[in-house]
């Protein structure tokens, strides 16, 4: 490994960020930061259809969430930019300009329909679909012909017969065949730098030293190892990692379910537990270790441990990280993250007693998987919420229920002490005056008091609700039985 390496992530800004893109970034990141070298963030925006600023602002939004800081980049000028590819046009322009003098590139005319119709007929007579070369030898008249017919040509470049071979850092000798690649766009018409040509200038300008990126692109590296050769750059390293599988082992897509990071943010995932899982996917860390800190995998990155074999999204292992990591979070942090969540169940925590709310938050904490799952947890803490549910009713209708919340709250009317004590003596109290035990005694205090058959501990929500919601709710579950009786 060199001195300090100089790694980059270069996402085109077309949609969401992927989390197969988010975790090359975090190779790249990891092994900047190992070996002490740069982690640089390129944006690749050089195709204007399909590139929206929209999603370039969340891309880096996503990254700096994830805490993938970059050293050189958008917002972050080093001694290597523009770092973003629409802002290096004249760049790719001059190094057309040398190409187009060395005779290793022409001008093609050829129509987008000129090129299907050659693709078809290639696929019927069951040959590999490339480009034929049909322009590779005009001569300059038939040339000027096809411009004054007002064709713009894009520039392709003349593959040379010979096979490419390259060493992949994680997958050994790599080797095409130079036959089977037709002569490929450098220079679009419209005058933008097609990706293979732009991202060889880049990498080579900006000094990189690791390519890491998905195994779908080798077929990619095949071609930019030609242009390496023909401008006489010397080629960085190459790692090509499996990609992210879903269950069907085919690559993880939108059919699968959630697949950018923006939608886990959004399901309340964090970001140590979304990076510590994308780290972990496909690898495996001394001593079975599973639950790891971004420090400790970078202490613990080397490049092998990218599998050659795709590693499947397992979203219920991503759940189980993100309740390990919630449960590690202190309070004032958790609330602080759970903001936005709490705001979209519709609660203004700024309101409340924030002594209160913190044991509120405290006493759910170790039952949460997600952030968005806060409002289902915490209604029970509140009056105007509190609503008794189907099971909970049904508890409610069986025999002795109502002696045993009818004892508990006789109790309470007249009781005093600390909220532990009193809460104690009377399930002591339920307990002797109804004859009730175990689940038949629990059950129905608790379900009278939250409205739900499941929560965290009894003691701890009377705590938390204090004597008089108590007396209240249990008068509503009262009236409920009475009710229901009656009807
Ligand atoms: N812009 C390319 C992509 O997003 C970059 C690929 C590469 O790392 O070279 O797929």
């Amino acid at each position: 490994m060199v001195d300090k390496p100089r790694v980059r992530f270069a996402p085109s800004p077309t949609g969401e960020l992927h989390v197969g893109n988010a975790r090359t970034a975090l190779f790249n990141w990891m092994l900047a930061r190992h070996h002490g070298g740069s982690f640089v963030l390129r944006i690749e925006d050089t195709d204007e259809s399909r590139s929206a600023l929209s999603y370039q602002i969340n891309l880096l939004d996503d990254l700096k969430w994830l805490g993938l800081t970059w050293d050189e980049g958008p917002g972050k000028d080093g001694a290597y930019g523009p770092y973003k590819q629409s802002e290096r046009l004249g760049i790719y322009a001059d190094h057309l300009k040398k190409l187009i003098a060395a005779d290793l590139v022409y001008p093609c005319y050829c129509t987008e329909e000129e090129l299907e119709e050659e693709r078809q007929a290639l696929i019927l007579s069951k040959r590999m679909p490339r480009y034929m070369g049909k322009c590779r030898n005009l001569n300059s008249q038939q040339r000027e012909v096809h411009a004054a017919q007002g064709r713009k040509p894009s520039y392709r470049f003349k593959v040379p017969q010979v096979p490419i071979e390259f060493n992949d850092l994680i997958r050994g000798t790599i080797k095409f065949e130079g036959e089977s690649i037709g002569d490929f766009i450098i220079v679009r018409s419209n005058g933008m730098p097609a990706y293979n040509f732009a991202v060889v200038i880049d990498d080579h300008l900006m000094a990189i030293t690791h390519v890491v990126r998905g195994e779908d692109h080798l077929s990619n590296t095949a071609l930019q190892m030609m242009l390496y050769r023909a401008f006489g750059f010397e080629p960085p390293a190459f790692a090509h990692h499996c990609l992210i599988l879903g269950k069907d082992h085919a690559k993880l897509s939108k059919r699968h379910g959630s697949v950018s990071v923006g939608e886990f943010r959004k399901q309340g995932f964090l970001p140590e537990a979304l990076i510590n899982y994308l780290g972990l996917l496909g690898s495996s860390f001394t001593g079975g270790r599973e639950v790891l800190s971004q420090m400790e995998m970078v202490e613990a990155f080397s490049l092998e441990r990218a599998s050659r074999s795709g590693a499947v999204f397992d979203e219920e292992k991503l759940r189980w990280l993100n309740a390990i990591y919630i449960r590690s979070l202190n309070a004032n942090d958790l609330i602080m993250r759970l903001h936005p969540f709490l705001l979209e169940s519709g609660y203004l925590p700024e309101t409340l007693d924030s002594q209160w709310f913190k044991n509120v938050i405290e006493t759910v904490q170790d039952e949460l998987t997600t952030l968005a799952d806060i409002g289902e947890h915490i209604d029970l803490f509140f009056d105007d919420r509190y609503e008794i549910t189907s099971d909970a009713k049904q508890i409610l209708d069986a025999e002795n229920a109502r002696k045993v919340i009818r004892s508990f709250g006789e109790y309470l009317e007249h009781a005093s002490g600390s909220s532990q004590e009193i809460y104690a003596a009377a399930i002591e109290h339920a307990k002797e005056k109804s004859g009730g035990k175990g689940r038949n005694l629990f059950m129905p205090v608790r379900v009278a008091l939250t409205g739900k058959v499941k929560g965290p501990e009894l003691d701890k929500v009377f705590a938390i609700l204090g004597k008089d919601s108590a007396c209240k709710r249990l008068k509503r579950a009262d009236q409920w039985i009475f009710k229901n009786m009656e009807g």
